[in-house]
This record gives structure tokens, sequence and C-alpha cells, in this order.
């Protein structure tokens, strides 16, 4: 064994321990937080109109590592079934809505997705492993590259994040099979609707900003015809326009 080989292993052997420590310390509040989401949907299935989570929702909420996505101060919090401050006035959202959205827009590992408000990337990062490509917009400089860097480090392959408002869509790598809006908006902007494909679901919170807003689900048919439902009411950061 030469120097670089021992001082390999000793490394490894101190390090793998602390490793599997820091894992174990995050896994039992993450089993405990989807064992609320899995209730809480059987408590709002018949508003939802969806009684379970599928099981690839379910298995990429349990292995999205939601404490890489907040602050330092806030891992006690990480899988509180609540949202959590990422900085400038925005939240990442609560498990629960992360989850009933990502099974709203019946994810296929075919889809192109396009997600308006990237905040921390948590939504993206739980989506990433049942579709395709994600294309998610975000309007705050700062929130963009600390997401842009944080899901190229943890190795997502198949998110692009770009910088800007969302209001108007990625008109260049449209249309959509799904689009999902992470900030409440007063109307449903004509952009998104056009660059959703005949077939298309949207997931949008509508409503006036700091009050309950409607989580809404757009249809697109396969004749272009577009239908509104809403699911059930929540309470989103505001959809901000054009800095
Ligand atoms: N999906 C995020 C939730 C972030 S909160 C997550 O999982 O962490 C909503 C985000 O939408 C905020 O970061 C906010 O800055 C962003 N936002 C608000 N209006 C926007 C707009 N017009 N275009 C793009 N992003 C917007």
């Amino acid at each position: 064994m030469n120097v670089i080989q021992t001082l390999t292993a000793i490394f490894l052997l101190v390090s793998s321990p602390l490793a599997i420590a820091a894992e174990d310390r995050f896994d039992i509040p993450r089993k405990k937080m989807l064992a609320e989401i899995v209730a809480d949907m059987k408590y709002t299935a018949p508003v939802a109109g969806k009684t379970r989570l599928s099981e690839h929702t379910i298995k990429s909420m349990a292995e999205t590592k939601r404490h890489l996505f907040v602050s330092r101060e806030l891992l006690p919090y990480a899988y509180r079934n609540r949202p959590l401050p990422i900085g400038y006035g925005q939240t990442i959202s609560q498990p629960y809505i992360v989850a009933l959205m990502t099974e709203l827009l019946d994810p296929d590992p075919e889809h192109r997705v396009l997600e308006i408000g990237t905040g921390s990337g948590y939504q993206a990062a739980v989506l990433a492993p049942l579709v395709k490509e994600i294309y998610t917009i975000e309007i705050v400089p700062q929130l963009h590259k600390k997401a842009k860097e944080r899901l190229s480090k943890l190795g997502y392959t198949n998110i692009e994040c770009r910088l800007g408002d969302g209001y108007f869509g990625w008109e260049d790598e449209a249309p959509f099979d799904s689009i999902i809006v992470t900030a409440a908006a007063d109307h449903v902007p004509p952009s998104l609707v056009r660059q959703l494909k005949p077939g298309g679901r949207m997931i949008i919170p509508v409503g006036a900003q700091f009050v309950t807003q409607q989580l809404t689900l757009v249809t697109k048919d396969a004749s272009g015809k577009v239908g509104a439902r809403q699911i059930l009411p929540v309470r989103f950061v505001p959809f901000t326009r054009g800095r």
C-alpha cells in the first residue's frame, strides 16, 4: 500500500461512519413526513380527486432529501410538513402540497415539464426522476443562482434553470406536456395556456395575494379546448412581475 492508498483507506474508515450517522439523523423524520403526507392525501381525497399517491411519487418524496434544500438554521425543521422560508420573502412549499401537485400533473417518463417559481429547486428535484425534462424559471436572481448550483451539485441532469419572469413561459422550449406554477397568480397567464400541449395539464394556485387561493387544475383536451377545476384552498407566495 502506498502513502496515498493508506491515507485514502484511513479517510474512508474515519469518514464513512460519520456520513452514515448524518444520513440517519434525517431518515426517521423523512419517513414520518411521508406518513403524514399519505394521511393528508386520505383526508383531502374527496376534494382533490386523488385518493392516493402513486408509488413513483412516494418513492421520489422518500428519496429527495429536503434538508439539502433549506438553510442550516432550518435543518431541524426540514422534514416538518410545512412551508419554510428560503430568503427574499419566498418559501419552499409544504411537502404535502409538493406531493399533491406532482401527482396532479400525472408525470410520465416521456414528459417535458415547465415549472414557474424554481425557489429552492425542491419541487423540480421531486419531479426530476418522474419525467424526461424540466424547464424551471425563477424571477429572483439570487434564488435562481443558488438553485441552479444546488441542482447541478446534486447531479440532476434533466433540470434546466432560467432567470426571468415566468409569466411569458419558455417560448423556445414550448409546447410542454405539463406546467406547474408554484406562486399564486390572480389569473392564469395566457402564454402558459398557449404553451401547454393538447392533452396537457397545468397546476396553478389562482387568487388574490396574501389570502387563500385555489389550487387549480387547467386541462387542454385533444381538440385544444381548455377547462379548469378547483382542487383545494392553498396559500402560496405571490406571482411577481418583471423586475
Ligand atoms: N417550487 C419552489 C417554491 C418556491 S416559492 C420550491 O420547491 O422551493 C415560489 C417561487 O416563485 C419564489 O421563489 C418566487 O420568487 C418565484 N416567482 C414568483 N413570481 C415569479 C415569476 N413571475 N416568474 C418566475 N418565478 C416567480
